[in-house]
């Protein structure tokens, strides 16, 4: 895939309507009073919007929120399958599962943040939105209602995506989080109109892309997290690629079994034994250093307060499980990226939401923060963990895409980067 694609400043957007893709899928307080409880995704939402703003482009912002039912015909056939009685679902209780899903607090604290006003439209590609785009004017921004209220948005149809181009002469993505999806407005407008990258999928690009592409050497490839049947197409990727590939988190056990050791209660997942088996064959014969930890911490449940107990990774005790990596692997891990060029991580070490289980992942995280490679940090909860242990500031990238990051590293096309105008 052709991570060079031309952004904002590759085009002249004065005078221009603009429709933006922005990753506005924030959280929201579960009590359905529409209290944004994180605005991370709007502040990084900024820096685009007001550069459009500035060069004198009239703004039609865009994003899905949640995974809202368009129809409702459907809400009724997904309310039945959780068990409730047809009969008692009412197009008002649907009516109300939108309403939660609305775009208007976003709108709200875009607007605050800005110190203008963020028109907002009551819908996405109706009467309302089309007649407030028109009026719309340079220097101007408004928001469209959440995408995923037409049914057209994650069926990618081509009549949705010419609906919403119409109210616009080009097309801005920014959101990074969505670009894995092709839905309508992460990719079919494009079919429509001129196509360029917001600074964050610029970023994201850049960093993510080059090091995939053209990486500073050694590459290390951190891989932790749950599941090595979630993390096979990133192993896959980065052993084509990296130098050094480092194992950790629920995965470890997996290869720890495939390799003759024993695993105790620890997570396994007996269907990828031989899948493992020939991955760390490969890594053998393509001379790429794999490393799994040598000690493990364990502990009799899986608990915040279980008693943590330093064991050989291969002599798991049978009624013990494996949770975080142990002193002498984080040893070994940490002199692994001293030298690194780059730093590429997927997946917490261990059980990181549990502070007796949060050593290894924040043991690394601080050998990240002092090696002076590029660091790379993808994955929802990768990004979570360093966040919460502090090192954020500390790395070079934390892609802001959980999903979209992971597919990037699995080295698969983003249908809505290849969507894009090369540059
Ligand atoms: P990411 O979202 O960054 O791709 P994953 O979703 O693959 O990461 O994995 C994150 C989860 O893995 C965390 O919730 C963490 O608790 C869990 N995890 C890490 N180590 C272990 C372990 N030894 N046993 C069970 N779960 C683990
Ligand atoms: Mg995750």
């Amino acid at each position: 895939m052709n991570y060079n694609k031309k952004t904002v400043r590759d085009v002249d957007v004065k005078g221009k309507k603009v429709l933006l893709r922005c990753d506005f899928n924030v959280p929201m307080a579960k009590d359905g009073s529409g209290t944004i409880t994180d605005d991370k995704r709007i502040r990084a939402a900024l820096p685009t919007i007001q550069y459009l703003l500035d060069q004198g482009a009239a703004v039609i912002a865009c994003s899905h929120l949640g995974k809202p039912v368009a129809t409702f015909d459907s809400y009724v056939k997904k309310q039945a399958e959780k068990g409730k009685d047809p009969a008692s679902i009412t197009e008002e209780s649907w009516k109300k599962s939108l309403a939660a899903l609305s775009l208007k607090p976003v709108a709200k604290r875009l607007g605050e943040l800005l110190g203008r006003e963020v028109i907002m439209a009551e819908d996405v590609v109706g009467e309302d939105a089309m007649a407030k785009a028109a009026a719309l004017q340079p220097g101007q921004i408004m928001l469209l209602e959440n995408t995923r209220f037409e049914k057209g948005e994650t069926k990618n149809d081509p009549e949705l995506s010419k609906k919403m181009a119409s109210m616009a002469d080009l097309y801005v993505s920014d959101a990074f989080g969505a670009v894995h999806r092709a839905h309508a407005s992460t990719c079919g407008v494009a079919d429509y109109l001129p196509a360029v990258s917001g600074f964050l999928i610029q970023k994201e690009l850049e960093i993510i892309g080059g090091a995939l592409a053209d990486p500073k050497r050694p590459l290390v490839a951190i891989l932790g997290g749950s599941k090595v049947s979630s993390k096979i197409g990133v192993i896959n990727n980065l052993l084509e690629i990296a130098d050094t590939i480092i194992i950790g988190g629920g995965m470890t056990y997996t290869f720890i079994k495939a390799k003759g050791g024993s695993v105790g209660k620890s997570l396994l997942e007996a269907d990828w034994l031989d899948y493992c088996r020939d991955m760390m064959k490969k890594a053998e014969e393509k001379g790429v250093k794999f490393l799994l930890p040598e000690d493990t911490v364990c502990a009799k449940e899986f608990s915040a307060d279980a008693e943590p107990v330093v064991v050989d990774s291969m002599a798991i005790p049978e009624d013990m499980m494996g949770m975080d990596i142990g002193p002498k692997s984080i040893a070994v891990y940490a002199d692994a990226v001293k030298d690194a060029g780059t730093v590429i991580w997927n997946g917490p070490m261990g059980v990181f939401e549990f502070p007796a289980f949060a050593k290894g992942t924040e043991a690394v995280a601080e050998a990240l923060s002092r090696c002076g490679a590029i660091t790379i940090i993808g994955g929802g909860d990768s990004a979570a963990a360093v966040q919460q242990l502090g090192y954020a500031d500390k790395m070079t990238h934390i892609s802001t895409g959980g999903g979209a990051s992971l597919e990037f590293m699995e080295g698969k096309e983003l249908p809505g980067v290849a969507c894009l105008l090369d540059a």
